[in-house]
């Protein structure tokens, strides 16, 4: 996008903060993040001879991007293409007012390693089932994104109000400890330390709850400070790196999913009759890490502490809270986006309707049992052990399920509910034997 704008003359980067999207996905650790990522674009675009501005919109987003072009005179103005309901009402808008003063809005590829739209099935429709997906995915030709060397600015400067996202941050009380850093230059750093092992042993290790063997890219490829077509590039040819780029295409699975029913952010994608519980007290205790399950208040420890959760262990919360507890999938979701750094519209709604069963999994009735992904997955405790600190002197395999006695003087709840009861209900439920 930057360079496709800078060969046409010269530019003025500006980051525009939108008060609806601020208050649509308020989360501090995502504001964090977005914050510290833009402090490094701009010292890579100074790097370049240009300069970033960050500006608050008083108005609405698109009348502050439209008086700032007007203002300078541009006769384009260049952006990534996004694909959330949202986000497309917000380009249509912007389109048709910078056109009412004779500018052209141009959307570049860029948040996908592989465009939504630009693969289908035979008969032209979009994916619903990634398998099929990944085939035509995986033939796609992802080509290199190009940076400009140099930048030519646009005159005049105008003014800066980074200062009130960097008040806003302060002020915003509840960032987690063990958030990691915005940014390209830091999202290069762990991508390059991560890769040099990480990447060979990706299939064999990416479930392993204690190994923690992921990439961690997530948050640095929604905020665009990674670009997902650059990390397919430069990944593809080494060895071991299958597995890896198979997330990489969930991640635009989903995003093409989103493209063409922005709906099912909010609507289940497969339309069912089920009555969800509304219980507040044990939607609290799953949030808060007291469900008694030492797996579940592990993950949900981790999201609190890291503004990150594995990709296992979200899976079996998200399953916990949907089919143990019947809670509604955009509970979860939404607590999610509360705390997580990479919270983002496509990935987070369509894996929480995956996990829900109203989603794409074509087992939609999947049962994730804590206690034996548990066993299997974090075998000596030592995930639980590092979020659960009153199960710290606790040993494997008690840990996965600790006594009653052993719970009591450690502090330590009782299951909120019993597994193999709550599942035999889910599925009465489901087959409209029992009442929700
Ligand atoms: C209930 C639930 C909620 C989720 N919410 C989000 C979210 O808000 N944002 C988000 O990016 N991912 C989400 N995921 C997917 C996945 O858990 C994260 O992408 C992954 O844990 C991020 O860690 P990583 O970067 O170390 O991933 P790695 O394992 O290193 O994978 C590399 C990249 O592949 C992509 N990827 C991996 N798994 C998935 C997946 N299941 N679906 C889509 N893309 C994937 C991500 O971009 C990830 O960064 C969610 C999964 C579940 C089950």
């Amino acid at each position: 996008m930057l360079a496709a704008a800078a060969s046409a003359g010269p530019v003025h980067p500006i980051f525009v903060l939108d008060p609806e999207a601020l208050r649509r996905h308020a989360s501090p650790n995502r504001h964090a993040f977005l914050s510290e990522a833009l402090h490094d674009l701009d010292a890579s675009l100074q790097r370049l001879g240009g300069q970033l501005r960050i500006l608050a919109a008083t108005t609405s987003w698109v009348d502050s991007v439209t008086s700032e072009a007007t203002r300078i005179g541009a006769t384009a103005v260049h952006c990534s293409a996004d694909f959330s309901g949202f986000a497309q009402r917000r380009l249509e808008t912007l389109e048709r007012a910078l056109e009412a003063n004779h500018c052209v809005l141009h959307r570049h590829p860029g948040v996908a390693a592989v465009p939504p739209g630009s693969v289908h099935t035979g008969s032209g429709t979009p994916f619903r089932v990634f398998t099929p997906y990944f085939r035509r995915w995986s033939e796609y030709e992802v080509g290199r994104p190009i940076a400009p060397a140099t930048l030519r600015t646009a005159e005049p400067a105008s003014p800066d109000d980074r200062d009130q996202l960097d008040a806003a941050i302060a002020a915003a009380a509840m960032t987690s400890p063990g958030r990691p850093r915005g940014g390209e230059t830091e999202a290069r750093a762990s991508l390059r330390r991560w890769a040099a092992r990480g990447l060979a042993m990706y299939g064999d290790r990416h479930n392993d709850l204690a190994g923690d063997a992921t990439s961690k890219v997530a948050a640095a490829l929604h905020f665009g400070c990674l670009s997902p077509r650059e990390v397919v590039v430069r990944f593809r040819d080494r060895p071991g790196a299958a597995p890896f780029l198979r997330q990489l295409a969930w991640r635009d699975f989903f995003l093409q999913v989103l493209a063409t029913r922005v709906d099912v952010a909010h609507t289940d994608l497969r339309p069912r009759e089920f009555a969800w519980r509304t219980d507040d007290d044990a939607f609290a205790a799953w949030a808060e890490g007291r469900s008694g399950y030492p797996i579940v208040d592990a993950g949900m420890r981790q999201l609190r502490s890291e503004g990150f959760m594995h990709n296992r262990a979200r899976m079996i919360v998200a399953s916990f809270l949907t089919k143990d507890l019947a809670i509604d999938w955009r509970r979860g979701a939404a607590e999610f986006e509360r705390w997580l750094c990479d919270g983002d519209i496509a990935q987070n709604r369509l894996n929480w309707q995956w996990v829900a069963g109203t989603g794409t999994d074509s087992n939609p009735h999947r049962i994730f049992n804590p206690t034996r992904q548990s066993e299997r997955f974090d075998s000596n405790g030592d995930y639980i052990r590092r979020y659960v600190q009153e199960l710290g002197a606790v040993a494997a395999p008690e840990i996965h399920d600790p006594p009653p006695l052993v719970r009591a003087a450690l502090g330590y709840p009782m299951p909120i509910v019993d597994h193999a009861e709550a599942i035999a209900e889910y599925r009465g439920r489901l087959s409209g034997h029992v009442d929700g």
